[in-house]
């Protein structure tokens, strides 16, 4: 019995009929570009997120860029974010000429350090009242939801809002991923929920990705903004569309991006699923990590009290502090083949931080400069996670990792 890392077969099984349908229903249609479907889907997802706006575009890279774009981000600026996320997450800033400024990240949950952001902040600011702050190039924070658990997003905010600051939300990892905040809205927009909010509903945008492997994936590229600024929706539908607002006539340069009408009609069909989904992800973690509990050297990953995780990823660190261990940080390698050899698979997100990229190289960066990134990409590993896994399955992966531990010198 192999067990994959994700089972998109298994879920088209389940929903067969429903996509099937969806699929013919489009093509019958024949409107394949920004039909009734993407604005149906949009108004779903906004509802879902808790945000007013929601605008498909045609990945999760480019919700990044024009929603950076749709909030002001220019040439010469600087958006702050962690070295430990996917590349597009920076590639965004750079696409719209800005640059990155990396900050660490937080050990235990992987997300941005928010003790480290605010040195950074008052380092940069110290010679600066806030209020003249909108003088500086550093324009805005892009926090990473990473694994799919919410970022310190109360410190974020406070954060955003005292260095005038936009807030641009990566949840391409986190869709239906929850933070009880403190914090008030950042438009006066009242979310219907008052603890518990959305990912992409706190701060100015959020920014989703409907690539096949996500939560709530397509079968293609997709992405989406969420905001509840009628500002930033109106600047990211234009943009999506050859920025304009009306056929054929241009207001600013702007993309083909746009969420296509098949890829549409599909993750609404998902989307009716996404609840019981996200619910089968987080009871396989939490089977996975009651069993890690009797294994010495593995951390099960951390979830904060305030926040509600949708383990988009299941990520479980090899301890190297731990020296009685077996596992060390040098055999997680070893690991990930022990595991292969029986048919188990598993990923490393990610294995060579931002900062340490050849493509980041003008950035000036060197190794040593961001060390909880540099020992997470050592010692992290992502196992099978999926809602059609079974707990039979679940629990070979653990005694495949418990026979590698009781075998190793
Ligand atoms: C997947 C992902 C993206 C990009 O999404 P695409 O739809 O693949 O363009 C951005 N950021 C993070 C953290 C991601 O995991």
């Amino acid at each position: 019995m192999k067990i994959p890392l994700v089972d998109l077969k298994a879920q088209y099984d389940s929903i067969r009929n429903e996509i099937d349908d969806a699929i013919r229903s489009v093509i019958e249609n024949t409107q394949f570009i920004l039909g009734p479907e993407v604005a149906t889907f949009e108004s779903e997802m906004a509802a879902y997120c808790q945000t007013k706006f929601a605008i498909g575009v045609a990945s999760g890279t480019d919700a990044l860029q024009l929603a950076l774009l749709s909030c002001g981000i220019r040439p010469g600026d600087e958006v702050i974010t962690t070295p430990f996320t996917f590349i597009a997450t920076t590639e965004a800033i750079t696409q719209c000429g800005a640059t990155p400024v990396l900050v660490d990240i937080d050990p235990k949950t992987y997300n941005i350090d928010p003790q480290k952001l605010r040195e950074l902040l008052e380092r940069r600011f110290s010679h600066q009242s806030p209020v003249t702050s909108h003088q500086s190039p550093l324009t805005a924070i892009l926090p990473v939801h990473l694994y799919g658990q919410p970022a310190d997003m109360d410190t974020i905010l406070e954060l955003g809002k005292k260095y005038n600051l936009k807030v641009i939300e990566d949840c391409a990892q986190a869709l239906g991923a929850a933070y009880s905040s403190h914090q008030p809205p950042i438009t006066n927009y009242q979310s219907p929920v008052t603890t518990h909010r959305k990912v992409g509903s706190l701060g100015d945008a959020g920014c989703l990705s409907f690539f096949p492997s996500k939560v709530l994936g397509a079968y293609g590229d997709g992405g989406m903004v969420v905001t509840n600024s009628r500002e930033i929706a109106e600047n990211a539908a234009m943009l999506r569309n050859h920025g304009c607002k009306q056929k054929y006539h241009h207001l600013v340069p702007g993309f083909n991006s746009r969420l296509d009408e098949l890829q549409a009609a599909i993750l609404r069909v998902k989307l009716r699923h996404l609840d019981d989904w996200i619910e089968l992800r987080r009871q396989k973690a939490s089977a996975y990590s009651q069993l890690f509990d009797q294994v010495d050297g593995v951390q099960p990953p951390y979830v904060a009290p305030d926040s509600h995780h949708i383990f988009n990823y299941y990520t479980i660190r090899l301890d190297s502090s731990n020296h009685q261990s077996p596992i060390t940080r040098l055999s997680r390698d070893k690991l990930r083949e022990h595991l292969n050899a029986k048919g188990i698979a598993t990923a490393i997100y990610y294995p060579l931080s931002l900062h340490l990229q050849q493509v980041y190289k003008s950035l000036g960066y060197k190794p040593g400069d961001f060390p909880e990134s540099e020992e997470a990409q050592q010692e992290v590993l992502s196992l099978p996670m999926y809602p059609e896994m079974s707990e039979e399955q679940v629990v070979k992966v653990v005694d495949g990792i418990k026979g590698f531990c009781t075998h190793v010198d």
